[in-house]
């Protein structure tokens, strides 16, 4: 098992030793063809290199395409997203409902099969991968965080941590189960069943067992969307000492411009495309930002309604 001392380290950020392809020159930006079509967002919404990029890459998507049905059932959910993450980054992607999130997510996660592009994670491409390698890949270097927490309710807070290492099989790491129960302040909490806790304190055992097998990255699903203000913030903060103390990469999806606000870096998705990247979001920021863009998909839906009005009253007009 690997020392925890690979996880631990907040410099750098680096929490695992395989190398990485990209290497540490890398362009942590976004890129996107077709993202200057919202004009809500500024230049560095798309096509133009985050200023982050600094540290090595812990997931790169390339030119990702994922499209759901056919014909006419035909769903462009993601439209050659380009993006990276670096290591020991927080980065919340955000956007409307239905704009790709959940879908960029999956697919990066190797949850989901993509349609064309690549995904390179770790330093390995992962898109070609068969299902057992990416159950692998899953089991080995992804965490996951959701929103419903997701422990099962017959087992206590430590048997729910160590269960990702039960089902693999694998042995614990005292230290680091040590580690991460003190951090997450979970010490009195072990031999409590989830009905037993509060939502809080669910989701900061769900962290617990998301971390226990050192996952390169961990994805976090609204992680907040059931909690209230003050266990949201608590939740949050600790992520943020995760990342910021053990080097932690964490991807977290949310509509919350507030949840934004810890991360280091919030991407804003719109009809499967970035058309915003920014670097220490603000939530009053990522709030009239997410507003703008709402309204912009509202106009552009009230357009077309107009357009096919217009069209079809010339038509019925040219036939009478
Ligand atoms: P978000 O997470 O931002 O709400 P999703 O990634 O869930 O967005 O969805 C993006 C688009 O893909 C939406 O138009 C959604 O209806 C569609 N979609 C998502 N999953 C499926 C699916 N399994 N089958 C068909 N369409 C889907």
């Amino acid at each position: 098992m690997e020392s925890m001392d690979s996880l631990a380290t907040p410099a750098g950020g680096v929490n695992n030793n395989a190398l990485n392809s990209d290497g540490a020159a890398n362009t942590n930006g976004t890129t996107n063809s077709a993202a200057g079509s919202f004009s809500a967002v500024n230049s560095t919404a798309a096509g133009a290199s985050s200023p982050m990029g600094e540290r090595p890459i812990a997931l790169r998507a390339v030119d990702l395409v994922k499209d759901y049905g056919k014909g006419e059932n035909l769903v462009h959910a993601l439209r050659d997203v380009s993006v990276s993450f670096e290591r020991g980054a927080f980065t919340a992607i955000m956007g409307p409902s239905g704009s790709g999130k959940s879908t960029l997510m999956h697919t990066l996660a190797g949850l989901d099969s993509i349609t064309s592009g690549q995904i390179i994670f770790d330093g390995q491409d992962i898109t070609d991968f068969n299902d057992k390698q990416l159950t692998l890949l899953r089991r080995e270097k992804v965490g996951f965080i959701f929103q419903s927490f997701n422990l099962l309710p017959m087992f206590d807070a430590r048997q729910n941590i160590f269960m990702p290492l039960t089902l693999a099989n694998k042995r614990v790491d005292k230290e680091w189960f040590d580690l991460l129960v003190n951090t997450l302040g979970l010490q009195d909490r072990l031999t409590h069943r989830p009905a037993e806790m509060s939502g809080g304190q669910q989701q900061r055992v769900a962290i617990a067992r998301a971390l226990i097998s050192k996952p390169s990255v961990i994805f976090a699903d609204e992680p907040t969307g059931n909690l209230d203000s003050v266990s949201s913030a608590e939740v949050l903060t600790l992520m943020r000492d995760l990342v910021n103390e053990l080097g932690q990469t964490i991807v977290m999806v949310t509509h919350d411009a507030t949840a934004a606000s810890y991360t280091d870096r919030a991407i804003i998705l719109a009809d499967g495309q970035i058309v915003a990247d920014r670097e220490h979001p603000q939530a009053q920021e990522m709030s009239d930002l997410l507003t703008s863009i709402m309204q912009e998909i509202v106009g552009k839906q009230a357009s077309a309604h107009h357009l096919a009005a217009h069209s079809v009253h010339s038509l019925n007009a040219s036939q009478a």
